[in-house]
């Protein structure tokens, strides 16, 4: 017998949840093939790097999938200790989650309850307003100036029930950041009761050699700050889920009471640790990175789209006019790309840098969505 199963109660449901609309990831490449009977199909949607693992991580998965019977390490203690190592930092202050997506979630569990606020920027990463939402906080959203986290508006924002403050450098979906001399003004300002959450995801990608490594420069210099780092991007293990943060060993160890047990797989944690033994292989996708940047920027200009900028991450922010309309002839010609509705610029499109044979394809759909317009 197939029917319905059984309503609940109407209570059950907590009411934090009523308005929440779920984060929408960017489309697979296999539902846009079935749907639209593409035999091509090209992801620029998800700031995901082009080209899979790093070698030696891509061994290191070999060798640990014969003990895939056996739990992961709970407390990814290599990979801990190796980061710790790497960022010269105590072990105590190095947390590693399921991505940077699950260290944000649970600093959000560990400090807020209900009633207490959230500052960011917005357009921003969607999960610090979603996560403060999930548990009944108040996100507050600060809009961005000239595409950047405007950080004397955010300081303006905070008041005595502001617990955390996220900001995203660079900022995902603009692709800028914001500069030494503005992270410095703010850190110098922003009250003691605060955390500041430095969301670096993107910082393998940035060249400038003005910009920050949070770590080095406001953690240890003694301010209030975790800083969080990914291997989804640049490292090639999105797939993966593993992510990283560095801060106040209270904050870590609280963090450690409200994770799961097991956030980390073993083929996660392996893969990571691996890893960070290849500089070579690192500086090789950056420069790969910095020619893909230059060349997406170069085919959007052509076509009269103007990125934002300077875009210093993997991946730019484009204003379109009908943004969701041009998202959907693209997809039609192949090409997934992330209309932002979600992210609080519906007239915009991020789109990922890809290799140079996918940003040709790029192109090629963008002239096909064009002439299909006229
Ligand atoms: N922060 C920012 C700014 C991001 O863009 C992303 C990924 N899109 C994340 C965090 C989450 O990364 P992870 O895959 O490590 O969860």
């Amino acid at each position: 017998m197939s029917g319905r199963l059984p309503d609940v109660h109407p209570g059950l449901i907590r009411p934090a949840l009523a308005g929440l609309v779920p984060y929408e990831p960017g489309k697979p490449v296999e539902e846009v093939q079935r749907e639209l009977g593409l035999e091509r199909v090209v992801k620029l949607a998800s700031n995901e790097g082009p080209y899979g693992p790093f070698p030696a991580a891509l061994q290191a998965l070999e060798r640990a999938s014969l003990e895939l019977n056996r739990y992961p390490d709970g407390g990814a203690y290599l990979l801990r200790e190796a980061l710790a190592a790497r960022h010269g930092v105590r072990f105590e202050e190095v947390t590693v989650c399921a991505g940077a997506d699950a260290v944000i979630g649970y600093v959000v569990l560990a400090t807020l309850d209900p009633g207490d606020e959230v500052v960011t920027g917005w357009p921003s990463f969607p999960s610090y307003v979603l996560d403060p939402l999930k548990v009944g906080a108040v996100p507050v959203r600060v809009p961005l100036r000239d595409d950047r986290f405007d950080l004397e508006a955010l300081l303006a924002a905070i008041t005595p029930r502001t617990k955390l403050v996220f900001v995203s450098a660079p900022n995902n979906p603009t692709g800028t950041t914001n500069s030494r001399a503005e992270l410095d003004a703010y850190f110098a300002r922003v009250p003691a009761h605060v955390l500041t959450v430095l969301d670096q995801a993107y910082l393998e990608y940035v060249d400038d050699p003005d910009y920050p490594d949070g770590i080095e420069e406001y953690a240890k210099a003694g301010h209030r700050v975790l800083v969080l780092r990914t291997f989804s991007k640049i490292y090639g293990l999105a797939g993966l889920r593993v992510g990283y943060g560095v801060g106040p060993a209270e904050v870590v160890s609280a963090i450690g009471k409200v994770r799961r047990a097991f956030d980390v797989t073993s083929l996660g944690q392996v893969a990571a640790l691996a890893s960070l033994d290849e500089p070579a292989e690192l500086e090789r996708r950056r420069a790969l990175n910095r020619e893909a940047m230059a060349l997406l920027e170069r085919v959007l200009r052509e076509r009269g789209l103007e990125p934002a900028g300077p875009a210093v991450a993997n991946f730019v922010f484009v204003r379109a006019g009908d943004a969701a309309a041009l998202g959907q002839a693209l997809l039609r010609a192949g090409v997934i790309v992330r209309p932002l509705a979600s992210f609080g610029a519906p007239d915009a499109l991020r789109i990922t840098a890809g290799t140079p044979e996918e940003i040709a394809l790029l192109a090629g759909a963008l002239d096909a969505a064009v002439s299909a317009a006229r």
